[in-house]
């Protein structure tokens, strides 16, 4: 078995029959190290282990993204499936059951998710979650526990799942199989069906403790904690990934601009979305609006006198700024930019969706030029 391709069944590719774990391969594997547990899910997590007698076949684990969702519903997966759990109810992470997991070839286990990797091994983002991969699922359902203990299926994100594989999943549930666990995963729980999620039991993860996620933040050598911690809305694992020196000094480039909106040229600066890769040119363009997004929430906070949320290392800027911009056309713009982002899934000019974001922007201060 390649490298890839048990990267990709961890990854949640769907190992298929021929994926039975052979020696070799958990023998090759043994030495991954098992997904470190988050401090702040350390106790949820135990609390949930420790109802498992009376646990529900389907759970809904609910909390704000980049939170870290997905990594409490792997642990509490292979804490499911581990043959020998320590005294807490956690998994022993050494048993057969967890080399397995830990090395992504658990044959009881499967994650739908949206990032999948390919036959390359490289990750693929889908829009969605197909029907097929939820029919796929009653192949698993429907054999015996290959190692006897009980099957475990995560699905994340839930609202992912395009409708067909939501109605196909609502059987499942409606006729939950033996010895089975489905976990969904979601940060946006209003955009499930109502049927799916009267079906499942609700574990709502709660927000990181602010102290908490900026010493794991410091741990995993992340530039400025406080900062990106704040940019993520208190999102440890969402301010992790904007941790990056160069998309940090990319931030503060454009945020510069933005605190002197009449010396800002919407063209000069739209185009310099231009120089990024076109594969990663959407991408870019989210960040941005973003920036945009977190900026114009800003400033109507420094306006109506409450400190910035996301952008405290720009404070003086937006007190500055504030003062200048009606509430009624920056909450208008606020609304625009909202759309902006929502559209981003659609075929678009990244250039040209900027520079009409921006001129709006600049417009914002128009009436304090007359
Ligand atoms: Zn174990």
């Amino acid at each position: 078995m390649s490298a890839a391709r048990s990267r990709g069944a961890r990854d949640g590719r769907e190992p298929t029959s021929d994926d039975e774990p052979r020696d070799d391969a958990v023998e090759a594997d043994r030495v991954r190290a098992p997904m470190p547990r988050l401090p702040w899910l350390d106790q949820p997590l135990r609390a949930l282990v420790a109802q498992r007698p009376t646990l529900a076949h389907a759970l809904l684990v609910t909390g704000a993204a980049g939170t870290g969702k997905r990594n409490f519903a792997m642990h509490f997966a292979q804490a499911l499936l581990c043959e020998t759990p320590r005294d807490d109810g956690l998994a022993c992470d050494t048993c057969a059951s967890c080399t397995y997991f830990i090395a992504g070839q658990h044959p009881d286990f499967r994650l739908i998710a949206l990032d999948t990797p390919g036959d390359d091994g490289e990750v693929k983002h889908r829009a969605e979650i197909p029907v097929d991969d939820i029919r796929a699922l009653r192949e698993l359902v429907e054999l015996t526990a290959h190692r006897g203990g009980c099957r475990v299926v995560v699905v994340d994100p839930a609202e992912g799942m395009n409708r067909a594989a939501a109605n196909a999943l609502l059987k499942t549930l409606e006729e939950p199989p033996p010895d089975t666990f489905l976990l969904l995963v979601s940060s946006q729980p209003r955009r499930l069906a109502a049927t799916i999620v009267s079906r499942c039991r609700r574990v709502a993860l709660p927000p990181p403790p602010r102290d908490a996620a900026i010493a794991w933040l410091a741990e995993q050598g992340s530039v400025a904690p406080e900062q990106v911690l704040a940019q993520a809305h208190g999102a440890p694992l969402a301010a992790l990934a904007l941790a990056d020196a160069t998309l940090q000094d990319e931030r503060r480039g454009w945020l510069t601009a933005l605190a002197e909106p009449r010396a800002l040229s919407p063209s000069a600066l739209a185009v310099r979305i231009d120089a990024v890769p076109r594969e990663a040119r959407r991408d870019a363009l989210a960040a941005i609006v973003d920036w945009l997004i977190a900026w114009s929430v800003d400033l109507a906070r420094v306006a109506a006198r409450v400190p910035a949320a996301a952008n405290t290392d720009f404070a003086k800027a937006l007190e500055a700024l504030a003062p200048k911009v009606a509430r009624i056309s920056l909450s208008r713009y606020h609304r625009t930019l909202l759309r902006a982002r929502a559209r981003l899934a659609h075929p678009l000019t990244p250039r040209l969706t900027l520079e009409a974001l921006l001129a709006d922007y600049q417009a914002l201060f128009d009436h304090a030029r007359r």
